[in-house]
């Protein structure tokens, strides 16, 4: 018989790459998705009529238990989020309920209704926040700087607790960033890959449109916040992966997972705007009002347990995934034209 997987934000970027992982697997995919945006182009749109969708909001209670009376799950991916830090100051309560307390009521659903399933929650690199160290690992100390790393620190302990507390199989995969083709717009790398394929094709003025309502590539120019933040930026696709390995451990535990490798801004715009033959300081400027007020520190992974436990190494090199993405925005911006 086929394992059953349930897995909340099936339309965001993780979750269509994990569903069609888990499917390539063998797994029979249910996913939880809002209704009005299954029924709009999401990442996952592509899978429809090979996962079984169950309409709900994950800050309803009620729906995530149907979710789990429905699905009768051997494994639970929860991935749904409120996902963008920076926002997560103007949508403080929203970003509360979905990332912090909809995780609780999915333990509590689990434990009532189907405690033999074992869960693997999305935590955060955001977590850490400033800690002054180099790298982090699973003993790093958290310390949030925004309200989104608060609420994912607040559901990361409350999954610690009902693991401990109830027995229930939760493990956290604490991820430091990972991009690929199907981020958003809005997305740093994203917008950086998108500002490289106007280049490319000699857009000015681009067809999309930034926050403040302007062309996201104006005469001929991109800007970005602040060139020296710097990141450690993984594959989505490798990290799925990530996540499924962390649900087959016998024992439910926490991973960090990331590249350990760390590259600024000022690096990726490098990287894509040469992969399409172009100089990035032609087109890239800071401007300091797209600086944020407080910025996570510098943070890198130290994903020593993953290799060592899981045998998990990514596959994708950050050059690799940054022309993967600067290629699929040129293709975009064509079949557009
Ligand atoms: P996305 O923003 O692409 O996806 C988020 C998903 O959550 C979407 O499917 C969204 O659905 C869903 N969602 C949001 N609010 C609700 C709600 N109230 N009810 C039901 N579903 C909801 O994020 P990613 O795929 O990039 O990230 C997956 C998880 O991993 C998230 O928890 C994120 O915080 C975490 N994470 C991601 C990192 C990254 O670099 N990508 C790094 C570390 C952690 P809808 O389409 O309806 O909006």
């Amino acid at each position: 018989m086929s394992k059953r997987a349930l897995i909340t934000g099936i339309t965001g970027q993780d979750g269509s790459y994990l569903a069609e992982l888990l499917l390539e697997k063998g797994y029979h995919v249910f996913g939880l998705a809002r209704q009005e945006s299954w029924y709009r182009p999401n990442c996952a749109s592509h899978l429809a009529g090979r996962v079984d969708i169950l309409f709900g909001d994950v800050t309803e209670g009620v729906d995530i238990v149907r979710a789990v009376q429905d699905a009768e799950p051997d494994e639970i991916y929860n991935l749904a989020s409120q996902s963008r830090p920076g926002e997560s100051w103007s949508r403080a309560s929203e970003t509360l309920l979905v990332n912090g307390l909809a995780a609780v009521r999915l333990f509590e659903a689990v434990r009532h209704n189907r405690p033999q399933a074992r869960i693997y929650h999305a935590s955060s690199s955001e977590m850490f926040g400033q800690t002054g160290l180099e790298q982090q690992s699973e003993t790093t100390s958290f310390n949030p700087v925004n309200p989104y790393a608060a609420a994912k620190v607040y559901a990361h302990h409350m999954a610690g607790i009902y693991r401990e507390s109830y027995g229930l199989h939760i493990s956290a995969g604490i991820l430091f960033n990972h991009e690929s083709e199907r981020r958003p717009l809005h997305f740093l790398s994203q917008k950086i890959a998108y500002g490289a394929a106007c280049a490319c094709l000699g857009i000015l003025d681009s067809p999309d449109r930034n926050e403040r309502g302007r062309p996201m590539v104006e005469n001929g120019k991109l800007a970005l916040g602040n060139l020296d933040v710097a990141r450690d930026w993984g594959y989505a696709p490798d990290f799925v992966r990530a996540m499924w390995m962390i649900s087959q451990q016998p024992r439910s535990q926490d991973f960090v997972i990331g590249t350990g490798q760390l590259h600024t801004l000022r690096d990726l715009c490098a990287v894509a705007y040469r992969s399409v033959g172009r100089d990035w300081q032609d087109s890239v400027y800071s401007d300091p009002a797209l600086v944020r007020p407080l910025e996570p520190g510098t943070t890198r992974a130290d994903p020593t347990k993953a290799h060592k436990a899981l045998g998990w190494y990514p596959s994708v090199s950050f050059e690799e995934m940054i022309g993967r993405m600067v290629a699929a925005q040129v293709k975009r911006l064509q079949q557009h034209s």
